[in-house]
């Protein structure tokens, strides 16, 4: 592990680096970096995404241009507006002490003569779109005749996006003895192409396997019938609480009406697609990082430009046309050294795909049942009970508490818990009560599943350790066969949370798990386990169904119930709705802060 002084970076770019608080160069940094620096070469680098390759081209080209010539002396092109534009923001942060350095970006939906005014400053760096870029040449608004460096960034993804024709036409209008370093997550026959046709005899560096997906992501899949998809997506919401995900869709039409169910459900949630203006595209990108919505339903190339960091969940409502956008969307999450879910929706006739999609990411999807009813129940009260425990008491409650107190004083401690977290079991149970078993069974693995047949020789735990002590289902079920010193496959239906998890094991190692987690202690805290009332997933709603709980074809029927009573009556938004098309609940989840209006 090398510093980023070892690798030949000028005290400048250090100071930055310092401010910005980066420690160590990240793997595709350290092997481009001192590359870049030292040669004048064609560079080719696979890296995922979130690897930190900005800084692997932006470092070597800052310190490389002269900032006391005002000529153009870089040029780099990426997919998207908003990327062009976050490359532009970090590359003005890794040179704020380069006295004199000017970098502007150059994208559509904006006007044209401010940014050709922008460049006519002289900007010795230029991040720009294909289209725009491409325009602005053919007007004469700039001049790349003198580039020395060009960037192809997330080059896989500007050839998905047809933008072939509009590179070779840009770098035709580029000098030939300048260095071309191109970035792709994958390396699909198109991005090979125009390696060989653009640079010369270039290096080749692969930070982790082509193609592969990032290591901290989880990837599942949920088997369900086509139809239900949708109730399908809210299960999963409703049974992670603290969700703050990007939801793919394959159509702008459908990306546009989950997101106006899932709104009128009472999620928070916003939809990302091309047929948005900018000006409405950059508002829910920005209620998406300000974290107003939870959920933010996007297509495959609106998302592209997508790059925050702490996003928990991908989840697949569909999954995509070409089978390598699934490592594009998977890497959403996971980034910045955390870790992630990859949840794929997946109907019978599309569960081949997973397998495809396993050869290409090199690893494997665990299955998993669309969690019932009564699991979900569970979860939020699990997940209120935790943040109640954790919650710094606010003294401007002070002055009320006379009155509360007078009103509970004849309430026994026991009673008023009770009474307390039933407020919200109440809305999920009453909600979820008559909910059925989405989930339809696979014949891809039976036998290797448990969910089915087994259910009674099962105890499940609930243990106090979730996603926010860095576990995930892998590291959990490691860190539980090693502790309880089981085997190999005693410990499944491994289920993280946010800070707290499931897990299951046969009921013989009950008084096993329950013994040694008496009085636990791990980092200092204390490890809780207690046997859970669900005994996996499926159970309880397969029950309700026999007890006649709705037909499917009574559906639609509800739906539309719904929204004539959602804008007919507004405060009926905050109530617990019995039909599956809503949420169960405003208060106690994350997203429950004040609801503040989308059009700020
Ligand atoms: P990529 O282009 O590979 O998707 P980015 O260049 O956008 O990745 O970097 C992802 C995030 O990681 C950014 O927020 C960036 O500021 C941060 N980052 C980059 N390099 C480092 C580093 N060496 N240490 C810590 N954070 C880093
Ligand atoms: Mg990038």
């Amino acid at each position: 592990m090398s510093t980023f002084q070892e690798l030949g970076l000028n005290e400048d770019l250090i100071n930055a680096i310092n401010d910005l608080g980066f420690e160590n160069p990240s793997e595709v940094q350290q092997k481009a970096i001192p590359l870049l620096l030292e040669e004048e070469a064609d560079l080719v680098a696979l890296a995922q995404t979130g690897t930190g390759k900005t800084a692997a081209f932006g470092f070597p080209m800052l310190q490389k241009i002269d900032v006391n010539s005002r000529t153009t002396q870089g040029l780099i092109l990426s997919p998207t507006r908003e990327l062009c534009l976050q490359i532009t923001n970090e590359l003005k942060l890794y040179g704020k002490y380069c006295k004199g350095l000017n970098v502007v970006a150059i994208y559509g939906g904006a006007s044209i003569t401010e940014q050709a005014k922008q460049v006519k400053r002289g900007a010795q760096i230029i991040v720009a779109t294909p289209g725009r870029m491409k325009d602005m040449i053919s007007r004469r608004l700039v001049d790349i005749s003198k580039i020395q460096y060009s960037v192809l960034d997330e080059a896989d993804e500007m050839l998905n996006m047809g933008f072939y024709e509009d590179i070779t036409n840009i770098l035709s209008h580029t000098p030939d003895d300048k260095s071309t370093w191109l970035f792709s997550a994958t390396m699909p026959k198109e991005v090979a192409t125009i390696a060989k046709k653009f640079m010369y005899d270039p290096i080749e560096i692969t930070v982790g396997n082509k193609n592969e997906s990032t290591s901290n992501v989880s990837h599942e899949y949920y088997l369900v019938n086509g139809r239900d998809r949708y109730l399908a997506l809210k299960r999963l919401a409703d049974a992670n609480p603290d969700i703050f995900s990007v939801i793919f869709c394959r159509t702008k039409r459908d990306t546009q009406r989950v997101a106006e169910k899932l709104v009128e459900s009472g999620y928070s949630a916003g939809a990302l697609h091309g047929d948005l203006s900018q000006n409405q595209r950059d508002l829910v990108m920005k209620s998406f990082r300000n974290k107003q919505i939870q959920m933010l339903v996007a297509t495959d190339v609106a998302a592209r430009g997508i790059d925050v960091d702490d996003i928990t969940h991908v989840i697949n409502y569909q999954l995509p046309d070409e089978i390598e956008t699934y490592t594009h969307r998977s890497g959403r999450t996971g980034r910045a050294g955390k870790t992630g879910v990859s949840m794929v929706i997946v109907a019978k006739s599309e569960v081949r795909k997973i397998k495809s999609i396993e050869r290409i990411i090199k690893k494997q999807f665990e299955k998993k049942a669309i969690p019932s009813g009564m699991e979900i129940c569970e979860v939020q009260l699990m997940s209120l009970a935790n943040k109640v425990h954790n919650t710094e008491v606010n003294h401007e409650i002070d002055k009320y508490l006379d009155n509360i107190n007078e009103l509970f004083k004849d309430t026994e401690k026991e009673e008023l818990i009770k009474k307390f977290f039933s407020v919200e079991f109440s809305r999920f149970f009453n909600y979820y009560q008559k909910s059925k078993d989405l989930s339809v069974s696979d014949s891809r693995d039976s036998g290797g599943d448990r969910d089915y047949g087994k259910q009674s020789n099962d105890s499940r735990y609930f243990i106090n350790v979730g996603r926010k002590d860095g576990y995930d289902w892998m590291s959990l079920k490691d860190f539980l066969k090693e502790v309880l010193d089981l085997g190999r496959d005693d410990v499944f239906k491994v289920d993280v949370k946010d800070s707290f998890s499931f897990f299951n094991t046969e009921k013989t190692q009950q008084e096993k798990v329950l013994a040694f987690f008496t009085d636990y202690k791990h980092n200092g805290r204390f490890v809780n386990v207690e046997v859970s009332e669900n005994k996996g997933r499926g159970g309880g709603g397969r029950r309700d169904r026999n007890r006649g709980g709705r037909r499917r074809s009574d559906k639609p029927r509800e739906e539309r119930r719904s929204r004539r009573s959602d804008s007919s009556n507004n405060r009926s938004e905050r109530r617990p709705k019995r039909d599956d098309n809503s949420k169960p609940r405003r208060s106690g989840s994350p997203s429950e802060r004040p609801r503040r209006s989308r059009r700020k």
